[in-house]
């Protein structure tokens, strides 16, 4: 390939931080909330132009995992506060109720919390390249309206879904499944209105198959959907007549690759209008629907797996392993993993034959890369495998892991150590007087 070399440039120093996040969703959200609440000088870098990674500008549907974990609570809470809410609005579920998300509203909730942990937020920021001394992560590159400037921090934080940092510091990664490097499909969510609630049926995962007039719906959707679509999923939202769909379906995408992220916007955009003549053609009480929006951008599943000190197996779930070094607890989910070829479930029947011994815990370990400093990854993109991460990727737990390692963060600051010689027995006592059980 043709290669231009750069010139070099002074950049200014816009900021010096104690802790610094890199990425705004749920692990992002739950480190920077809990390394300023631990009394850390905390910041946080967002691509987009508001808080929640893909459970708001990725418009997912509910929250999953960890649905023990008091941040959580917090959250879904504040979310609830919003005078934003319909009004009249009446709750017809444990799900409506509890996990299911208004994404405006929760945008504006996360905003408000971070404020009140006087998090400093920047929006708007792309986090392009870090600064090391020797082995030891120092700051950051960003780029922006305003530029390219430099953020230094006593540690920073990988919340990026895709390990963005850690591969630029040098950090071993796996991508996708271990043996062909081949990633879970990526989707682009939409919301959907003019829904008739009376008469919708909402199946929520590929093995909800439901008989309607026309035949069985996930049959009907293998059938009519163009393929790699196929599947259909649909799940309440708290706006009447409006349903969150999680129905596009791009395989053999590798999400660190930004020509075969647009390509699979394409697809997704093209999936859209199909998914929507089959629903009202097909399914009971979506025969009058209509597109409201799409997410901001295509939700990728899966990329890189950071190696750290330990990597999290399939095992280590089943067995419902407490780890010593635990950081996040009481986890609980499926393995889920999508067929890596089209529609529905990976036909190596790991969901179907999930059973697990109970909830688990995740070791700092995982969170801590093998040799690189002054570095902690968080979220989707900490050290686990294939199988492991279709588990604990789920929003909740990487909610609890990004609590996890900001309490951490903040200790190794308080202590003047580095993240891999913190007094872990510190940060879980922490954690534990902020409602996480064991
Ligand atoms: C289609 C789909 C359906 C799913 N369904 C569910 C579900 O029903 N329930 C559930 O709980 N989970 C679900 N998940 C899983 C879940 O959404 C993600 O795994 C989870 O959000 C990961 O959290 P995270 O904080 O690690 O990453 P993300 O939520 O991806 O957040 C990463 C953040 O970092 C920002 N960012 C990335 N790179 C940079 C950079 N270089 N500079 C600055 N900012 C950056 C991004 O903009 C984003 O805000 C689903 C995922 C997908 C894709």
């Amino acid at each position: 390939m043709q290669t231009y070399l750069e010139p070099a440039r002074s950049l200014p120093v816009v900021a010096e931080v104690e802790v610094l996040v890199a990425g705004g969703g749920p692990a992002g959200v739950g480190a920077a909330l809990a390394a300023a609440r631990a009394g850390a000088k905390t910041m946080l870098l967002e691509k987009a132009n508001a808080l929640g990674g893909m459970a708001t500008s990725g418009m997912m549907s509910h929250w999953s995992g960890a649905q023990q974990l008091p941040l959580l609570q917090e959250i879904i809470d504040r979310m609830r506060t919003s005078s934003s809410l319909p009004p009249d609005r009446e709750i017809t579920s444990d799900y409506d109720e509890k996990w299911c998300i208004s994404h405006e509203c929760q945008k504006t909730a996360l905003a408000e919390l971070l404020a009140e942990a006087a998090v400093v937020v920047q929006l708007h920021t792309w986090v392009v390249g870090v600064i090391k001394e020797g082995d030891r992560v120092c700051g950051v590159i960003t780029e922006s309206k305003s530029g390219r400037e430099v953020i230094l921090a006593k540690v920073v934080i990988d919340a990026t879904g895709d390990g963005d940092l850690a591969a630029w510091a040098g950090v071993e990664f796996i991508l996708g499944r271990e043996k062909d490097n081949c990633c879970q499909p990526v989707t682009l969510m939409f919301r959907i209105g003019g829904v008739d609630y009376s008469r919708a049926i909402f199946p929520g995962s590929f093995e909800s198959y439901i008989q309607i007039p026309k035949g069985e719906v996930q049959a009907l959707g293998k059938k009519h959907l163009p393929p790699p679509a196929g599947h259909v999923l649909l799940y309440q939202t708290r706006l009447p007549g409006e349903v969150c769909v999680n129905m596009t379906n791009v395989t053999n995408i590798d999400g660190t690759d930004v020509r075969q992220l647009s390509q699979a916007e394409f697809i997704c955009r093209q999936q859209m209008d199909a998914i929507i003549l089959f629903l009202r053609e097909f399914v009971p009480g979506y025969e009058k629907c209509y597109l409201v929006a799409a997410a901001e951008n295509v939700g990728v599943r899966e990329t890189r797996h950071c190696q750290g000190v330990y990597t999290i197996t399939g095992e280590d779930i089943l067995e419902a392993r407490v780890f010593e070094d635990w950081i996040a607890t009481r986890n609980y989910f499926n393995f889920d993993i999508h067929s890596l070829i089209g529609p529905g479930l990976d036909r190596n029947g790991v969901q179907k034959h999930f059973k697990s011994k109970g909830t688990y815990t995740i070791p700092y370990r995982a969170c801590l890369p093998r040799k690189v400093d002054g570095l902690l990854f968080a979220g989707r993109n900490i050290s686990g495998t294939h199988l492991a991460h279709s588990n604990f990727r789920v929003m909740g737990i990487c909610l609890g892991i990004g609590q996890g390692v900001g309490v951490a963060a903040a200790v190794a600051v308080k202590q003047n150590v580095l993240p891999r010689d913190v007094d872990i027995r510190e940060v879980q006592r922490i954690l534990l007087a902020n409602g996480v059980e064991v």
